[in-house]
């Protein structure tokens, strides 16, 4: 005979010095499984699964000996992690196109937003110039939401940016002068969107903040949607046909976060 004890998982947060200067935080878990399992997530969770017959101190043992590992792991994870969050303070930044941009915010006539990423610039000695590189956010008093005119700038500069790479890829892609129209929005879960009945490509605003190779990358995504609706495995072999390496720019893309 044989009985199923439906046992529950039991969890339990340890502090856990990593050397003499930093403590992380470890989750054990107590599981119906034979060996104990220590893991780090993507972004840095340290978590030991054990035996519900092992004891916590026995883990904190087995933990003590990992202790280089871990170090080097979460070393590793540290150097990957973009941070790409923007500080809309004077002297702050503003993270675009997979770069940090200094932002200056000035009092002025209008709210105006002057970008400046030196790509036009053919002597070098001007980009010397501070000032010029960058973001100037002019505000016409001390209390304007700063984030506010920035995005409305955004979606201005990106409509044009995107429909200018899309125009692009697409009279490569299929040799005619039709391109769908685009539409650009804030979304919380996706970076495009394609509607092929009525021939609308939507992307995220977000995308805003990841490098030309990840804008490319969901571009022609979503034009590839145009041929197969779905995510089948011709749509994933037509993908590998116009863009070998699209592999390794969705994992770049998994780096962005979704918000400014
Ligand atoms: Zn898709």
């Amino acid at each position: 005979m044989c009985y199923i004890v439906n046992m529950k998982t039991i969890s339990k947060s340890i502090g856990f010095p990593l050397d003499t200067s930093k403590q992380i935080n470890v989750i054990i878990t107590k599981k119906h499984m034979k060996n104990m399992r220590l893991s780090i997530s993507k972004s840095g969770n340290v978590m030991v699964s054990i035996p519900y017959s092992t004891t916590y101190s026995y883990a904190y043992q087995f933990l003590v000996r990992k202790r280089e590992w871990i170090a080097n792991q979460l070393n590793k994870i540290s150097k990957n992690v973009i941070k790409d969050s923007c500080n809309f303070k004077n002297q702050g930044n503003i993270f675009l196109l997979g770069n940090n941009y200094p932002l200056i915010i000035k009092l002025g006539t209008k709210n105006n937003v002057i970008f400046n990423n030196c790509n036009n610039q053919t002597s070098p000695i001007s980009s010397l110039n501070q000032n010029n590189y960058g973001f100037v956010i002019t505000i016409k008093n001390q209390n304007e939401d700063i984030k506010k005119i920035f995005i409305r700038w955004c979606k201005n500069y990106f409509l044009d940016f995107f429909t200018n790479r899309l125009n692009y890829i697409y009279s490569q892609m299929f040799k005619t002068s039709n391109p769908p129209s685009i539409k650009i929005k804030t979304m919380k879960s996706m970076w495009g969107n394609c509607n092929f009945v009525k021939k609308i490509i939507t992307l995220n605003l977000y995308l805003a903040k990841t490098p030309i190779e990840c804008i490319d990358y969901v571009i022609i995504h979503e034009l590839a949607h145009l041929v197969h609706h779905n995510h089948s495995k011709q749509f994933h072999a037509l993908m590998t046909t116009i863009l070998p390496d699209w592999k390794t720019r969705k994992k770049m893309l998994n780096n962005y976060t979704l918000a400014f």
